[in-house]
């Protein structure tokens, strides 16, 4: 929402967090793609017939959300001006707290076609606004006493570099910050150490190694003295549990024109029931591409996944819950975003079609080629079955750690008569592996080592349930992908 230009207040609106105790999670609320696809709380605008602001929140909950009776009320003490739509002057936002039974479900109207209980800090991701994630802030801060530490006080999200980046890492004054980057932002860091240090008057030391994902986050030796991380490219993933306080940055691109993306869409002959997903950058072109499909007659789908996604239609390398909950409702996916990566795992994952559209270069690539990369994966396998000395490879990275994984695994190899030995990373080096007695190794660590680097490495890299393969423990058909949950 943008700042209003004066402070005169034409009309009163209010907002409801509707939220449950046992467990702490949130109600949002998803607007149809014709108003943006966008994840907001219940909302509305005070209208005459209205006692006081309580009243019209009450009123729009039973609109809305079919509530009669909700839990106690409670006002967040959080009122946010902003210039309405239209230019109608000035309208300012009263936010409450509704609290909810668990067993409640909302009965859906016009005004929104999804509603989701989330986490916390789900809810402070996902939510379109920042003023909605502020309030959920404060009332995670609020329920402290009640329901234990706020559970997102470390977690901030940010569309870009700017302002509103600047404005909150000032409030935290830290001695020291972490600047952590993706390897395609490397030679802007220093560029971009400068400008947060300039607005911000904090140190900013750069962590020299970057990121692949919000997994792989600056550990504190990594930058001594660091009191917050500031990470760019990526969205938090909400089931990890950070060691840092962490600022993301997803650096989300407004670009690419809907109407023309759905031509090249139209003109590639894909199928019309499509599973749409896209990297953290074009999440915004999600609701406008879905309208714009609709409206050409095709039947797009976006999925929800479980609480290692933020975002529905994101998905993540090691986490393709969201297109697998619309398998059954689409003959294909379509991909927005670059790179092979994300295409290849989807295919793996979902066993469809996969077709990847750059949305800046309006270019679509032919799908990807399932059969023949499973076929590949096959014969590694097969390659490896008399393998005697397994190398089982664990990092120690937050949010790609899985040492139950791993001594699960090396449990079964030596029930099978094989050695296997557990060798622990922080980032996982082909060199670090030359020169070492093991015939084969097994990686339980991010799944781009044993899918995409699989060649930079000395000996073959299987995932985990291709190491199951090779055991003879699953069969190869069907080939399993390998997922974080
Ligand atoms: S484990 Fe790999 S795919 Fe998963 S989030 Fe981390 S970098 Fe991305």
């Amino acid at each position: 929402m943008t700042e209003p230009a004066s402070s005169a207040i034409a009309r009163e609106c209010v907002e409801g967090y509707l939220y449950t105790a046992q467990p702490f999670e949130l109600w949002i609320f998803r607007r149809p793609p014709a108003r943006g696809g966008i994840w907001v709380p219940v909302s509305g605008k005070v209208e005459p017939s209205d006692a006081d602001l309580e009243a019209a929140l009450r009123r729009e909950l039973r609109e809305e959300t079919g509530l009669e009776q909700p839990g106690p009320v409670t006002p967040l003490d959080w009122q946010v001006p902003f210039d309405a739509p239209g230019g109608e002057g000035t309208w300012r936002l009263t936010a409450f707290a509704v609290e909810v039974d668990p067993a409640w479900r909302p009965a859906l109207s016009a005004e929104h076609d999804l509603a989701e209980r989330v986490s916390p800090s789900v809810a402070s991701v996902r939510l379109h606004y920042t003023d909605n994630r502020e309030a959920v802030q404060r009332l995670a801060a609020r329920l402290e006493p009640r329901l234990g530490p706020n559970p997102i006080g470390a977690v901030r999200v940010f569309a870009q570099i700017g302002p509103e980046l600047f404005e909150a890492l000032r409030e935290h004054r830290p001695k020291r910050i972490a600047l952590q980057v993706p390897a395609g932002l490397v030679r802007n860091a220093h560029d971009l150490a400068e400008e947060i240090r300039e607005a911000t008057g904090a140190p900013v030391f750069l962590a020299g190694r970057p990121c692949f994902g919000a997994c792989d986050v600056p550990m504190p030796d990594e930058v001594p003295g660091a009191e917050i991380a500031v990470v760019l490219g990526h969205a938090p993933i909400p089931n990890i549990v950070l060691p840092l306080p962490t600022f993301f940055v997803e650096m989300r691109h407004p670009g690419g024109s809907p109407s023309r993306l759905v031509e090249i869409v139209r003109a590639g002959g894909l199928p019309m029931r499509l599973g749409i997903v896209a990297s953290v950058q074009h999440l915004d072109l999600v609701a406008p591409f879905e309208h714009e499909l609709l409206r050409a007659g095709f039947s797009p789908k976006v999925g929800t996944g479980d609480r290692r996604l933020s975002y529905p239609a994101q998905a993540l390398g090691c986490n393709y819950t969201g297109a697998e909950s619309i398998a059954e409702d689409v003959d294909a996916y379509l991909f927005l975003g670059t790179g092979q990566f994300h295409p290849i795992g989807l295919a793996l994952a979902t066993n469809r079609p996969v077709y990847a559209l750059d949305p800046l270069q309006e270019s679509l690539a032919p799908p990807i080629d399932r059969a023949a990369i499973v076929r590949r994966r096959q014969l590694l396998v097969a390659g490896t079955r008399d393998a005697r000395r397994w190398g089982i490879l664990v990092s120690t990275f937050a949010g790609q750690n899985r040492t139950a994984t791993a001594l699960s695994l090396q449990f079964r190899a030596r029930r099978s008569g094989r050695e296997a030995e557990i060798l622990t990373f922080s980032r996982i080096d082909p060199r670090d592996l030359e020169g070492r007695a093991f015939d084969a190794y097994v990686n339980t660590a991010c799944p781009r080592i044993a899918i995409d680097d699989s060649d930079l490495y000395p000996r073959p890299m299987l995932t985990p349930p291709e190491f199951l393969m090779a055991l003879g423990e699953l069969p190869l058909e069907p080939y399993r992908f390998d997922t974080y949950h």
